[in-house]
């Protein structure tokens, strides 16, 4: 079984604004999901003309969502905080478990390769699908924000380790693992007070590293479930616009695999500019009870790191 190794006896208690910063990364990730729903594997042209520009929590889109409603970004986030903080570490197996009762639970929606992963799990007790290839899909970079809270102050080589034992599970791809490390890195920069500067040196640094992320030449509209394609219309927007806001409202009306865009924007983006920056009317529409929950695993996570057993 894969384990990462977390645990101490200190139990000194998170600083304020890093609980902050974590809850806003968490009910960043929910509402970014929430809004980017409702226009999921929309053109931008047909957003356009259905809502003008889209910028409300109103439900709908493919998946006939309610108001608020989150789907498997936000649903699998919370499957993996909570295997992590039963565990008090990050551990393959609970991880794995977590997701397949998941599973089990009739989720809104699945990806393809989430579901592949999770029944490779149940047929041979393997808590890791084989290399391929097509595995470079964004289904484990949008449910990282547990792996980026929990081992906040470690050493990057830990934080990468973490990445693989849960992405691994359903997505083995070192193109996925990169991306995916990257935007962990991005959200703990953001939380221990870096800038949108820092930021974008890690994107630098990212496409330095693996040029297909490279996000500086046309446009990136419609955006798929490849991460390449979904960390592009995310760092674009993010690096050209200046609030949660604009950031988030900039990247969903881009359609495509929007509620992933979103998710993954609002994870970064709630991490930089703080929980108070999100729009109230955004927090009163968002699913009470994910909002519970997110806001209980942003403490629950960041008080097993690192960080804040002063490490
Ligand atoms: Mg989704
Ligand atoms: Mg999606």
């Amino acid at each position: 079984m894969l384990v990462l190794d977390l645990t101490a006896e200190s139990t000194a208690p998170p600083a304020s604004r890093l609980q902050a910063g974590a809850a806003g990364a968490y009910l960043g990730l929910a509402v970014g999901d929430a809004l980017g729903a409702t226009v999921e594997f929309l053109l931008p042209r047909e957003i356009l003309e259905q809502y003008g520009v889209h910028r409300e929590l109103i439900g709908g889109g493919w998946l006939k969502l309610r108001k608020g409603q989150v789907t498997d970004d936000t649903e699998m986030s919370l499957a993996l905080g909570k295997a992590i903080v039963g565990a008090r570490t990050v551990a393959a197996e609970p991880i794995a478990i977590a997701f397949s009762s998941w599973m089990k639970s009739k989720p809104v929606d699945i990806g393809n390769t989430v579901r592949r992963g999770i029944a490779h799990f149940r047929q041979t007790g393997e808590t890791q699908v084989p290399e391929s290839s097509y595995d470079a899909g964004n289904g484990a970079c949008m449910r990282s924000l547990p792996i980026a809270l929990c081992t906040l102050g470690a050493e990057v080589e830990a934080v990468a380790t973490a990445n693989r034992i849960q992405s691994h599970i359903t997505h083995h791809n070192a193109l996925g693992d990169a991306g995916t490390l990257t935007v962990i890195r991005m959200v703990q920069t953001a939380l221990t007070g870096g800038t949108l500067r820092d930021l974008k040196e890690l994107a630098e640094a990212l496409v330095a590293q693996e040029p297909q992320y490279r996000y500086d030449r046309r446009r990136m509209e419609n955006p798929g479930g490849y991460l390449a394609e979904t960390l592009k219309a995310v760092f674009q927007s993010l690096f050209a616009t200046d609030s949660f806001e604009t950031a988030l409202i900039d990247v969903v009306n881009r359609g495509g695999d929007a509620d992933t865009t979103g998710a993954i924007l609002g994870m970064i983006a709630g991490a930089l500019y703080g929980h108070d920056a999100i729009p109230k009317r955004w927090l009163a529409a968002l699913d009470q009870k994910a909002a519970d929950d997110c806001r209980a695993q942003a403490g629950a996570l960041l008080a097993l790191s690192p960080q804040c057993r002063g490490r």
